[in-house]
């Protein structure tokens, strides 16, 4: 089970960031648990899903953000978790999160096995400024698996909002079937798949030589990194960043555990 956190501050709106990228979440809205019906499903790849859900008293997001769920069983056993908000911040009232369904998983399992439209659970937040995009600044996106989840929140966003902003994203998976969004990715994404790939394109780890043509290419005022997967791919890429020359205190990790 993932620790639990503690949010404290008013909102702030993003263009007020005392300290750029750090932003305080309203206490009443994350302290708040509120109902979300799940309205649809969408398959992404074999292990994992999209679960869109109503959520009319949504306080709103910046992409990067995550959320706390529960779920209560009829004797009144809860089981919470973390899971990063899929969809870019609007006023829809409606919020996805993308599930890896997770051999075992108490909650990921009956997401993947049991959940239908209709159902109803309970999401407290947004939480976590720290590793919160608020569209202002370049940002490189590094993530693995469903790392990739608050990530494409910010690709979503940087679209919706025609932003203009630089925005590269590195997204790894073992093989195409396993890569969460391929349908979605255009030029600023570079795949990087490890086990298997279509002829012609290398099967490999990201490695320096990923980063780079980025570093090269760094805009001016250089990347902010954010970095999402795995403790093993998080320790990983961060590695590769900081011997690319990013600096330490602009890489944001965010780690599934
Ligand atoms: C900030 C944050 C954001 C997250 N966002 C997402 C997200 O967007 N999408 C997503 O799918 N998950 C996300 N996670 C992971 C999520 O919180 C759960 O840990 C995951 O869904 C497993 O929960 P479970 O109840 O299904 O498994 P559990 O019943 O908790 O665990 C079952 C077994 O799986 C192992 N296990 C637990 N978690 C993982 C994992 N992530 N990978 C591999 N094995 C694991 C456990 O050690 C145990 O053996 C996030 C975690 C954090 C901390």
């Amino acid at each position: 089970m993932p620790a639990t956190e503690t949010v404290t501050g008013t909102f702030t709106p993003p263009t007020r960031f005392a300290v750029p990228g750090r932003i305080e979440v309203g206490s009443r809205a994350a302290g708040r648990w509120q109902t979300a019906t799940l309205t649809a499903i969408r398959r992404e790849t074999p292990r994992a899903a999209t679960f869109r859900f109503a959520v009319p008293e949504w306080a709103g997001h910046l992409p990067g953000q995550h959320l706390m769920l529960r779920l209560t069983a009829e004797d009144g056993y809860t089981a919470q978790r973390h899971y990063s908000i899929a969809s870019a911040p609007d006023d829809s009232g409606h919020i996805e999160l993308t599930l890896d369904h997770v051999e075992g998983g108490e909650v990921s399992g009956w997401f993947h096995t049991v959940a239908r439209p209709g159902d109803r659970v309970e999401v407290r937040g947004p939480l976590s400024g720290f590793f919160a995009w608020p569209g202002d600044r370049p940002a490189l996106l590094i993530g693995a698996g469903s790392g990739v989840v608050p990530l494409m929140s910010m690709v979503r966003h940087h679209r919706a909002r025609g932003l203009t902003v630089p925005l590269r994203l590195l997204v790894s998976a073992r093989s195409p079937e396993e890569l969460i969004y391929a349908r979605e990715y255009g030029p600023e994404t570079t795949p990087v798949l490890t086990r298997s790939a279509p002829e012609g394109v290398p099967v490999g780890r990201l490695t320096a030589a990923h980063l780079a043509p980025l570093m090269d290419d760094r805009p001016a005022g250089g990347w902010e990194a954010y970095v999402c997967g795995s403790n093993a791919f998080a320790e990983h890429a961060s590695r590769l960043l900081v011997a690319a020359g990013q600096p330490v205190d602009r890489i944001r990790v965010e780690r599934f555990g």
